[in-house]
This record gives structure tokens, C-alpha cells and sequence, in this order.
């Protein structure tokens, strides 16, 4: 345009000094001939001025067309990378990405959009979900329902995506896909409750086909659907979740877009029987009231991000260690400084309830006022905590004085907000985490789903700790080696295979072993000194085996430990120590008499070898059998036995 004009200029300047020219001749006087070599002079170095000016321009506008390239590739690179950091978070796989890509992207022609909307749509079907982010993997790929709670930090992430690309700023609206992508057509979706049309078109085509492809291919907790069902399911929510007319024209076209899905191989959905348990059917659709469960936070996308990281590490490192001890005191305490990391308060306060009393007596208490809160004692049903053990469900927000009645007024106002999340079993409530501050007057749902997470953990330590406690004080513990006896080994046993069906099956080994030739010990030392000996070998074997490890006196001389957490492979290897722990062990018989032992062993493992304690035991004792003959078959062709093994004076 440019160009033309002043080329136009240089032809209309350079007529006009041939017309001066032609007037020259015909006048010919002096002044016109110097005026129009003036003007001639003139013409000349603009059209050359002109001409250097317009090779700028175009050496300008080839830069500027390459910078847009690169721009465009990078921002294509930068979809690229997000995309890659979805897939490896969420168990969503790049077929996926691509058949909605299509989905997408062929619904926008049919409804016409404009270009930089079909460009949305292409991106948007790699980045509607790059909020997820923020959001931890145990929430992504829970098999079963999500907490309230959970659901609620799941809820976060159109808004964390749509964060995220605003700063990216990309020249096609990808925001609104990623910002309205769980709207609902009647209203009820998230984060804003758009209804209809208020919703923007892009991001209504994007739910549909996102919908339609996430349930023909298979999930961890679910199998894919044919094509016929997951049409079904769309209609069945028209109206409802889904505009009408996306659908309609979806259905209308589907087989088209899958034929240009064959010819791009990337097919991978499943066509299986129908299901009825789908992803959004185990959510629950709206929160508690916020004082039951706290206020959301509006945080920006990165720092949602690096929270969930920390939060996954600290979670992580609680689930590993306060498992670690069988000691209620150790538990509590342990709970108490973990939970410091995790959960802002003043003073913490873990509540057991007392089976004999029926009241939530406080175990532990850290934190200001620690010394009186450490003996409160409080009626199932009263106060704050009393509510959340009586309904096994948080409370946060109210007014923390509900929780301190007959606490001196001076401290009573210390305190401005309170959270208190309760400790499960099978069977309700046992106990809760009430956590109190003294500078914030509320907490958000964010607190709420961490003290439920760490709850989760702490109950089945605590759980545990206080079984074992009891066995301790009952008929459950041998009295000879002080370990729990065959009655407590079942006890602890099938609460701990309970335990890992809830627990996604983690593993779990038992390890059964039995003396060699123990009846000679008896019989060439005495029955005293093979009692000695019994809790002697008990000790070399309890320091082989891991803290949380739990080991019992089965009968006579025949011991089995519990693994929780432990594969095969590491019962086996801890089972290797054992046995050659008690070989090189020296155990005193008489005064200066000193015997050497050999032992047995034998691992079974949940699931691998059965899921009942039976099954597992028997697997454990029919390998130590086998072991124990082995081992028996190479002494006897050494031509060595117990009495004979290491005997030293
Ligand atoms: P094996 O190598 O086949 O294990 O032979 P074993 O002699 O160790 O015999 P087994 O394990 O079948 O029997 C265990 C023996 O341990 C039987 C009994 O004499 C002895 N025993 C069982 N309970 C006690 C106890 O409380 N104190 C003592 N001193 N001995 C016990
Ligand atoms: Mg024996």
C-alpha cells in the first residue's frame, strides 16, 4: 500500500516536470529553466529516497513475518511442554489430547467460529486441563470418591489454568476454554456457575468432546465405553451439563470424525461393556456450608503449583514415619510435629476416646497453653470436637470458645479460630486433631483437605498403637518374651490386611520362623535355660526387623513377624538378616558355655500369596518347612547337628 502510493507520487512529479519541460520549450525563458531542473533534481532524489525507504520497509516486514513464526512456534512449544507436564500428572494419554484435537477442532468449522477461535480450540484441546497442576496426584488418581475437600482443591483448576495462560498471552482466547471448561449448561458447574450461553461456545464444544472422548478409553478406575453408550450418557446430559446443540451436531458427526481419527492412528478407545460408576457421578456437586468447611483461597496459578509439590513431599514424609512406631506416645508426638509443617496453629491437641469413660481425653498437646489442654476431657457430642467425633466430619470456624467451656475466660480469648478433623476406623470416630490459633480467625478448605489427609494417615497409625497397647495389657501378650501371642498375632494381623484392601492393596509380608532342633536344647540344658534362650532369640530377631514391624510369639519356638508396607522381595532380604543374625549370635547356656542356633524361614506376602491371614500364614509356614528340610538335608550330609553346631567353652 505504501509502496504503491509512493511510486504513485515519484509518476505524478516526474509528469509535472515534463509538462514544465514541454512549457519550457514553448517559452522559453531563464527562470522557468532553472525552476524546472530544480524540480527535475527534486523528483530524482525523492524516487531514490523513495525507493531506499521501501527496500526498509520490506526488509522490515520480512523480520517482522518471521518474528510472528517464531512467535507462533513458540507459543506452540510452550502448549507442547504444558501439555507433556499435564499428561505425566494426570493418567490422560497424548492419544487423547489428539482424537479431542480433532473432536474440536472440526466442531468449530461446522459452527462456523472464526479463525482465532478455531486456533482456541486446537490449543485448548491440549490445555483445558493444565490446572490440574496445582491440583495432587493422590486427588487425580484417587480410585474412589473424593472427600468434600478434595473435591473442592479438584475444583481450582480452570480457575489455576486460566491464571496460567494469561500470562503466557496468547493472540487466540485458549483462556475462556480453560476458565469455562466445567460450566454447566443449567448453571451447576464451576468455578463461576455460568448458565447457557453465557458460557462461551469454544469452551461448551471443548466439555462435550472432552466428555465423549474421556469415557470410551479406560481409566484407573473405570473401563471405556462403546461409542453407542457414550453417546447415550451425552444425550442422557443435554440440558443438563451439556448444550443441546453442541450435541446434537456431535452425534450428527462423530462417525466422520472418527473416520479421520483412523487415518491418523492414534485409536485407543475401548469398546467394552458399559458402566455406570462414571467420573462424575462419585463427586459430590456442591461443598458444605463454609463454616463446616472453611473459606476457599484465590491463589494464583505457580503458587498453587509449588504448594501442591510441598504438599505431596510433606504428606509423603508423615505417611512414612509416624507408621514407625507401635508406641501410642511416640504416635502421638510424632503426629503433633508433623502436622507443624503441614497446618498453621497455636496449640494442637490429639483427642482419644476412652472406651471405658465414653470421653475424648486429650492424648497429646503441643503448643501455647499445652499444659492445660493436655487434660481436657470432653463428652462425645459436645463442644466442637465433641461434634466432629459424634458425626465423624470437620469442623472449622466456629467460635473456638465452644470447645474450651470451663477454660479461664483470659485464655478462652487468646484463641480466634479452630479446626478439627476426626480420626476414622471402620467403626466411626475414635478420636480427633483440633488444631487452635491464636492470629487467624478462620481457615480456608485447603486446611481442611491437609488435616484430613494427615488424619487419614494418623488414624491408622494411632489405630495401631492403640491395639498394641492393648494387647499389652490384656491375655494377648506372652509373658516369657513379652510379644504379643498367637490371639494378638491374629488381632493385629487381620486389622493390618483391613488396613491394605483400604489402602489401594499396598503390600504387606509376614515372616514365620521356627528354631532348629530346639527340643535338644531342652533336653541336654533344661527347660529354664531353653526359656532364656527363647527370649534371647526373640531380641536378635526383633533387632533385625524394621521399628514398625510387628513380632510375635506364635507358639513354642516358633515366631511371626508382620511387615507392613513390605514386598516379597524386602521380606525376604530382612528374613536373609534374620537368619544369619541368630547363626552368628553366641548364646550362653551355662556359665562358660556358649551354643550357636540356626533358625528357619519362611515368607508369605498380601495379595500375592492369599488375602486372609490363614492364606498367608500357611504360605509363610509351608516355605519355612521347606526351609527348614533343606537346611536339615545339608547339615545332615555334613554330618553336624544341633549339639554339635558352634559348641564352644
Ligand atoms: P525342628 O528343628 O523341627 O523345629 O525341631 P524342634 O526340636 O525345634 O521341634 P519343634 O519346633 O517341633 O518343637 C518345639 C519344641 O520347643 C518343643 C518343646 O520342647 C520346645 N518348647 C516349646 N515351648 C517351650 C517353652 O515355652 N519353653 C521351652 N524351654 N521349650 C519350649
Ligand atoms: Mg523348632
Amino acid at each position: 500500500m505504501l509502496k504503491t502510493t509512493s511510486t504513485g507520487l515519484a509518476v505524478f512529479a516526474a509528469a509535472i516536470a515534463v509538462v514544465s519541460l514541454v512549457l519550457l520549450l514553448l517559452n522559453t525563458g531563464i527562470a522557468l529553466v532553472v525552476l524546472t531542473l530544480l524540480l527535475s533534481t527534486l523528483v530524482y532524489l525523492f524516487h531514490r529516497f523513495n525507493e531506499k525507504r521501501l527496500a526498509e520497509l520490506s526488509a522490515a516486514e520480512a523480520e517482522r513475518r518471521r518474528h510472528a513464526e517464531e512467535m507462533a512456534q513458540i507459543h506452540m512449544n510452550t502448549i507442547e511442554s504444558l501439555a507433556i507436564a499435564i499428561d505425566a500428572k494426570d493418567q490422560t494419554t497424548h492419544g487423547h489430547v489428539r482424537r479431542t484435537q480433532i473432536y474440536a477442532t472440526q466442531m468449530g468449522k461446522l459452527f462456523d467460529v472464526s479463525e482465532s477461535d478455531l486456533r482456541a480450540l486446537h490449543a485448548g484441546a491440549l490445555l483445558h486441563d493444565i490446572g490440574k497442576l496445582a491440583v495432587p496426584e493422590y486427588i487425580l488418581n484417587k480410585p474412589g470418591k473424593l472427600t468434600e475437600a478434595e473435591f473442592a482443591k479438584m475444583k481450582i483448576h480452570p480457575t489455576v489454568g486460566g491464571d496460567i495462560l494469561k500470562r503466557v498471552n496468547f493472540p487466540y482466547p485458549v483462556e475462556d476454554i480453560v476458565r469455562y471448561h466445567h460450566e454447566k449448561w443449567d448453571g451447576s458447574g464451576y468455578p463461576k456457575g455460568l448458565k447457557g450461553e453465557q458460557i462461551p461456545l469454544i469452551a461448551r464444544i471443548i466439555s462435550v468432546v472432552d466428555f465423549y472422548d474421556a469415557t470410551r478409553c479406560d481409566r484407573p478406575y473405570r473401563k471405556g465405553m462403546k461409542r453407542e453408550d457414550s453417546i447415550a450418557l451425552l444425550k442422557n446430559m443435554v440440558g443438563s451439563a451439556f448444550d443441546p446443540k453442541v450435541v446434537q451436531k456431535f452425534t450428527e458427526h462423530v462417525i466422520e470424525f472418527d473416520r479421520l481419527i483412523d487415518a491418523e492412528d492414534i485409536q485407543e478407545q475401548v469398546a467394552s461393556a458399559p458402566i455406570l460408576d462414571m467420573e462424575t457421578s462419585t463427586k459430590p456437586d456442591a461443598g458444605l456450608a463454609s463454616d463446616i468447611l472453611g473459606t476457599p483461597i484465590e491463589s494464583s496459578g505457580f503458587r498453587s503449583i509449588s504448594e501442591a509439590q510441598r504438599e505431596v513431599f510433606a504428606l509423603h514424609e508423615i505417611a512414612q514415619t509416624i507408621g514407625s512406631s507401635l508406641n501410642l506416645n511416640d504416635t502421638v508426638t510424632l503426629v503433633a510435629n508433623k502436622l507443624k509443617a503441614i497446618v498453621p496453629f497455636d496449640s494442637c491437641v490429639i483427642f482419644l476416646v476412652d472406651e471405658r469413660s465414653g470421653k475424648a481425653v486429650a492424648a497429646h498437646a503441643v503448643g501455647e497453653e499445652a499444659e492445660l489442654f493436655s487434660s481436657r476431657r470432653i463428652t462425645v457430642g459436645d463442644g466442637i470436637t465433641g461434634w466432629v467425633i459424634a458425626n465423624g466430619r470437620s469442623m472449622c470456624n466456629a467460635s473456638p470458645e465452644l470447645d474450651m467451656v470451663g477454660v479461664a475466660d483470659e485464655i478462652v480469648k487468646l484463641f480466634r479460630g479452630v479446626l478439627v478433623s476426626p480420626l476414622l476406623r471402620e467403626d466411626g470416630a475414635f478420636g480427633a486433631i483440633a488444631l487452635y490459633s491464636q492470629s487467624r480467625t478462620s481457615y480456608s478448605t485447603e486446611h481442611v483437605r491437609l488435616l484430613e489427609s494427615v488424619c487419614q494417615h494418623a488414624s491408622s497409625a494411632l489405630n495401631n498403637a492403640l491395639t498394641y497397647e492393648k494387647t499389652r495389657e490384656s491375655a494377648l501378650v506372652d509373658p516369657l518374651t513379652e510379644l504379643p501371642n498367637a490371639r494378638g498375632f491374629y488381632m493385629m494381623l487381620e486389622q493390618r490386611i483391613a488396613e491394605c484392601q483400604r489402602m489401594n492393596r499396598e503390600s504387606l509380608s509376614v515372616i514365620c520362623m521356627d528354631i532348629d532342633d530346639f527340643k535338644i536344647i531342652n533336653d541336654k540344658y533344661g527347660h529354664s535355660t531353653g526359656d532364656r534362650l527363647l527370649a534371647s532369640v526373640a531380641g536378635v530377631v526383633r533387632s533385625e526387623l524394621r521399628q514398625m514391624d510387628i513380632l510375635t510369639r506364635y507358639a513354642g519356638d516358633e515366631f511371626v513377624a508382620i511387615m507392613p508396607m513390605a514386598s516379597g522381595k524386602m521380606a525376604e532380604s530382612i528374613a536373609d538378616r534374620i537368619r544369619n543374625a541368630v547363626e552368628e549370635q553366641l548364646f550362653s547356656v551355662r556359665t562358660g558355655t556358649l551354643i550357636g542356633l540356626g533358625v528357619s524361614l519362611g515368607v508369605g506376602c498380601f495379595p500375592e500369596d492369599g488375602e486372609t491371614s490363614e492364606e498367608l500364614l500357611t504360605a509363610a509356614a509351608r516355605r519355612m518347612q521347606r526351609d527348614k528340610h533343606g537346611r536339615k538335608t545339608v547339615l545332615t550330609v555334613a554330618g553336624a547337628g544341633v549339639s554339635s553346631i558352634d559348641m564352644m567353652t
